[in-house]
């Protein structure tokens, strides 16, 4: 344990506490873990970047339902359809939450 000093008030005190027992100043630690929780570095897509990608992601989930459609008949290769369909539907799907809630963030900010 080390003393610091406090950058407000200039009293030492350990840099194990996080806030200054002379004046409560919150003190940067030298175990260099930031004590406030940070968002991930790459930043929310933009507006403009989800009404991008909302028309692909929809695009991918009607494709899968028209080939799920497809597959639904007697058709050769309808398994392998089916199959795609159904990774079709659920990449979309996915995509499409996952658009959803950067839509939801963005809309606070
Ligand atoms: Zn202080």
């Amino acid at each position: 344990m080390a003393l610091i000093a406090c950058s407000e008030c200039g009293r030492a005190v350990s840099d194990k506490a996080t806030t200054c027992v002379g004046c409560g100043a919150p003190l940067a630690t030298s175990s260099g873990i930031d004590l406030v929780p940070r968002r991930s570095k790459s930043p929310p897509p933009t507006r403009a970047q989800i009404k991008r990608r909302l028309p692909v992601a929809v695009t991918v989930l009607v494709l899968g339902i028209l080939l799920a459609a497809i597959a639904d008949r007697p058709v050769v290769g309808a398994k392998l359809a089916s199959f795609v369909a159904a990774l079709l539907i659920i990449a979309g799907l996915s995509w499409l939450l996952v658009l959803l809630v950067h839509a939801a963030g963005s809309r606070q900010r």
